[in-house]
């Protein structure tokens, strides 16, 4: 077995080494990263607030949270949304409509109007092949049709990928829906494919522990997210001997198939490498290796997201439910709104109430204040809110949220050509497999099977 270095410590990187040496991997492995372990995934505390600074919750869809809290004993730290998190918001003609959680609440729902709802039911029966470059919005308007791509597709793309429904590219965000849609089957038979062929893959891969879908729904942490870095960080370090060395790696290079990591002051050789770094983090590093592929990772785009948190007085404001989403027809400069203290409980101080609000948009021509009275006014202008926030916070996210543009899947197949060319080495995280943590772990585990099986 040859000895291996990853590159980053967020989840995709954790995950990568956990998984291998859970599996057997006996040789050293070293992570790098001049950061804390978590990557995106952190937590901070001011003020009696708890911030998440990246996500918020954890959506369960495969076994990976549950297993390995069960072998690292952090399973009594799992929280589960409250119920209320069931009720979710998107903005229509200037005012917050809930979205339909069931048949009843969808038929009576007031967020789309009876054509839109004939026309979503109707969808499900069709049969259709997207073409590869087609976006989210064309796919859904294709489908559904355009007042359900503007209030369903738009708000959707906005919360979850940070950018909007005609920037994103569906065969890259639903890469088994489409396959399975190229196929010849209905949606909703794809759907169900989609759903059959995950719990095939996942069916029996730990013995200890059995996948049921009562597990699924939106997790946290009584001490936040930041709980599953630490938890898989602390397993790495005292029960598999991992070495964190806190450094930024500069530049790679090769000979005789061996790889020379290079940070400020040192280097070392490995046999393998795994870069769990964002593509435009990993261009420059490649660079003098590879120019070509140092070129085509520079190709990779990104939606900028600034993050305010807002503290209120509960008198002023209290919100109830997971939150809000604002599509792109409505003229708001913000994208949405989760109401981060009514989805677990000691978010927020005694009396008070916290929001965390994403503005979209390039940030360099805003300040902090710019940001946070953006998010202010949406929020009094939706909500009749009259008041102060008792406590306001601006984060921004550099380089952004993956934007899987159209032409990514493209741009990703020629990328894993290039990539061949470099026997042993590998690249994982949110650039290549998905946008969320549980697609961060379930990357790591692929990854570290592929691995396995070079050594098998
Ligand atoms: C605002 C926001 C909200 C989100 N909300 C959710 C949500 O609610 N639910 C959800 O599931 N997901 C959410 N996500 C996505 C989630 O955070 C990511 O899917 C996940 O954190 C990606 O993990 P990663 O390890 O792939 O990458 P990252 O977390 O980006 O980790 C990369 C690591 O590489 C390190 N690094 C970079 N360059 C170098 C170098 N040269 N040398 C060494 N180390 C380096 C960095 O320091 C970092 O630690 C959200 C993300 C953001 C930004």
């Amino acid at each position: 077995m040859s000895n291996i270095a990853i590159v980053g410590a967020g989840i995709s990187g954790l995950s990568t080494a956990y998984f291998l040496k859970e599996n057997g991997y006996q040789r050293q492995i070293d992570i790098y990263d001049p950061a804390e372990p978590g990557g995106k995934v952190q937590t901070l505390r001011e003020n009696g607030f708890v911030l998440e600074t990246g996500p918020e919750t954890y959506l369960v869809r495969n076994p990976l949270l549950f297993h390995t809290a069960k072998q690292e004993q952090y399973e009594s730290q799992i929280l589960k949304a409250n119920q209320v998190g069931k009720k979710r918001f998107i903005v229509r003609e200037g005012s917050p409509q809930q979205v339909p959680s069931g048949p009843l609440s969808f038929i009576s729902s007031s967020l789309i109007y009876l054509p839109q709802k004939i026309a979503l039911a109707s969808a499900m029966g069709k049969k259709a092949a997207p073409w590869e470059k087609m976006s989210f919005f064309d796919f859904v308007k294709h489908f559904a049709g355009e007042t359900n791509a503007e209030y369903l597709a738009s708000p959707f793309s906005r919360g979850v990928y940070g950018c909007e429904a005609e920037d994103l590219e569906f065969s890259a965000a639903f890469p088994q829906l489409y396959a399975n849609l190229r196929s010849g089957l209905s949606l909703a038979a794809s759907v169900k494919k989609m759903a059959a062929d995950r719990k095939e893959y996942w069916s029996g891969k730990f013995p200890s522990y059995e996948f049921t879908s009562r597990e699924r729904g939106m997790y946290s942490f009584a001490e936040g997210l930041a709980t599953l870095p630490k938890a898989l960080a602390k397993a790495l370090r005292e029960k598999y001997s991992t070495n964190f060395i806190s450094q930024r790696i500069a530049s790679v290079e090769k000979s005789n198939g061996k790889y020379s990591l290079k940070w400020n002051g040192g280097s070392r050789m490995y046999d393998r490498v795994v870069w769990a770094i964002q593509a435009k983090h990993l261009s420059p590093i490649v660079q003098k290796m590879d120019e070509q592929l140092s070129v085509h990772l520079s190709g990779m785009r990104y939606s900028p997201v600034n993050v305010v948190f807002h503290g209120w007085d509960s008198k002023i404001f209290k919100p109830n439910g997971f939150g809000f989403l604002v599509p792109r027809k409505e003229k708001f400069s913000i994208m949405g709104t989760l109401f981060s203290s009514s989805l677990f409980p000691g978010r927020a101080p005694e009396g008070q109430s916290l929001t965390k609000t994403m503005v979209k948009g390039d940030a360099s021509v805003f300040s902090d204040s710019d940001l946070s009275e953006m998010a202010e006014e949406s929020l009094k202008r939706l909500f009749s809110i009259h008041g102060k926030p008792s406590f306001s916070k601006v984060l921004r996210h550099e380089p952004g949220i993956p934007l899987y543009f159209s032409g990514y899947s493209e741009w990703k197949r020629e990328l894993m050509g290039l990539m061949d060319q470099h026997s042993g080495m590998h690249v994982t995280g949110w650039d290549y497999h998905g946008m969320g943590i549980p697609d961060a772990l379930e990357g790591g585990y692929k990854l570290s099977e592929a691995i396995l099986g070079e050594h098998a």
